[in-house]
């Protein structure tokens, strides 16, 4: 017998990376001020978050969290169905559960882990998960565990769906899709789809983990925003984008909500949320419900940004949302214009494979609340000058000295 070496796989692999410009690093940030970051030394506006409405450092959330860490400690110390669910979870689901319109809420650990639990408890090898090409990698996964099929229909396409549904027409049927894309920031259409799910008698999964808090009226997200009943649909959001802190909740019907809790492995075989998390994000949801001020400055940064970014040429993707992608195609050159921003004091991430497809690298701009006009025509003023050096072959860090000056 002859195994293959795991560590030469290992170095063949990283080799590969390097060789293609897809090594990943992790920075690490020491400090943070709003949008302003110290990484490595260096304060640097952040252009890269999920904070759309700056609620991680909210007083108020902050202060729940504290208070009720103060009270209840700083670990839940077991499952839910264990001796882990806590009279501040149990809060946080009846509020969401009422922000987002529907009968019952479940929390869950992460946005990952919530996608896992709703297909392995809801699916079997016998049923079909039909999903949008473009779909976060847990909706992916999730297929995958819960051994169901999985279809992909071309991006944002309900007739794509439909073929696709039409190709299994036994077993249970789930359409999932992201509710605003995550590296594209484009909505999906929505009420297009659930036409589809309901002819095909599919159930309509709906992630929203960049839409709630941001999209909608109230901020309730994209299902809102389509009008869409969310009593008849699953739903997802994340705790940790707009709501600023960590942890998913599922969204539905008392029955489907209720088999969840009882079945899904990847609900009952983990720890609860710590019990200050959920007073904090609790103090976020009153925030992002009441409100309206942080959404309507977004949505003004967002029109400025495109506005005098697509004047400079600067070549966006259609999005109205916080998520504002700049399309480099090339991963190289998606890496050389973020080490050019960051030499003006900007943090922006290039997301390239396999994040986003083959040949869609991109700089993934976010906008949060927290920003101002002017660092978003620093930033506009910044990105021009460097989608120039890197065209000119100045490459990254040419023009270092005068970084201060836009920055
Ligand atoms: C971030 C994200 C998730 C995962 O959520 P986490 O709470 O970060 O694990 C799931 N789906 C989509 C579309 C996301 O963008």
């Amino acid at each position: 017998m002859t195994r293959p070496r795991l560590t030469e796989r290992i170095l063949a692999a990283r080799l590969q990376r390097t060789m293609q410009g897809r090594v990943r690093q992790r920075r690490i940030v020491t400090r943070r001020d709003g949008v302003r970051y110290e990484v490595d030394g260096r304060w640097l506006t952040n252009f890269g978050g999920n904070d759309y409405l700056g609620l991680s450092q909210h007083f108020a959330v902050v202060d729940a969290l504290q208070a009720s860490a103060a009270r209840d400690g700083a670990g839940s110390g077991a499952s839910h169905l264990v001796c882990g669910h806590h009279a501040n979870h149990d809060a946080l689901e009846r509020e969401l559960a009422d922000w987002l319109g529907a009968p019952r809420a479940l929390l869950f650990g992460s946005g990952f882990l919530a996608n896992l639990a709703v297909m392995q408890s809801l699916l079997t090898e016998d049923d079909v998960c039909v999903q949008d090409r473009l779909n976060h990698a847990s909706l992916i996964d999730a297929a995958r565990l819960a051994g169901c099929k999985l279809r992909r229909y071309p991006h944002a396409d309900p007739e794509g769906a439909l073929r696709q549904l039409r190709t299994v027409p036994d077993g249970v049927a789930m359409l999932a899709t992201d509710g605003v894309f995550s590296m594209d920031g484009d909505i999906a259409p929505l009420r297009e789809l659930s036409l589809v799910a309901r002819v095909q008698q599919a159930l309509m999964y709906v992630d929203d983990a960049h839409g709630v808090g941001v999209v909608g009226p109230d901020g309730r997200g994209c299902v809102a925003e389509a009008g869409l009943d969310a009593s008849g649909l699953l739903q997802l959001a994340t705790l940790g984008k707009a709501l600023g802190g960590y942890g998913a909740v599922v969204l539905g019907s008392e029955e489907m909500i209720g088999h969840l809790a009882e079945t899904a492995r990847p609900y009952i075989f983990t720890t609860a949320i710590p019990p200050a998390q959920a007073a904090s994000t609790l103090a976020a949801v009153k925030l992002a419900r009441r409100d309206h001020w942080r959404r309507e400055k977004l949505q003004s940064l967002i029109a400025h940004f495109r506005h005098t970014a697509l004047f400079r040429d600067l070549p966006l993707l259609p999005s109205n949302t916080p998520i504002q992608p700049l399309m480099c195609g090339d991963d190289k050159r998606a890496t050389a214009l973020a080490t050019a921003l960051e030499a003006q004091g900007f943090w922006v991430p290039a997301i390239r494979p396999p994040t986003v497809p083959d040949g869609r690298s991109r700089l993934r701009i976010t906008l949060s609340s927290l920003h101002t006009q002017a660092e978003v025509d620093a930033l506009v003023d910044a990105l021009t000058w460097a989608r120039d050096a890197v065209e000119m072959g100045y490459g990254a860090g040419a023009k270092q000295s005068s970084g201060a000056a836009v920055a």
